[in-house]
């Protein structure tokens, strides 16, 4: 992996991680405490907003480990086979941890 491609896709981790943690977490606060119209349309909402909550706190994590991985010499190799994860893959989702094949052959099982 060349170094300018490196910065790039740090750069790339680093601003998805800015946005993630902004003021789209403000807006999960408040939706979940928002008037409540009736019970169940409240614990919709709030299980929504959990939801969302788990699904960025999980993106975050994967995007942190990434960084890791970057400071650790280690990343862009797939944590299965061992090998260098594709440019255009990485370009796509910064923060994968396997190639595609492995990728899809994890899901299958
Ligand atoms: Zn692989």
């Amino acid at each position: 992996m060349t170094p300018s491609l490196l910065s790039d896709l740090r750069a790339a981790l680093e601003s998805k991680r800015a946005e993630l943690r902004g003021p789209k977490r403000e807006d999960i606060e408040i939706t979940k405490w928002a008037d409540p119209i009736d019970q169940s349309q409240a614990d919709q909402l709030r299980e929504q907003a959990d939801g969302e909550a788990n699904r960025v706190d999980g993106h975050l994590k994967a995007i942190n480990e990434a960084l890791a991985r970057m400071k650790a010499g280690e990343y862009g190799i797939c944590e299965e086979c061992g090998e260098e994860i594709p440019e255009k893959r990485l370009r796509a989702v910064p923060w994968a941890r396997r190639c595609v094949a492995c990728q899809e052959e994890m899901e299958k099982r």
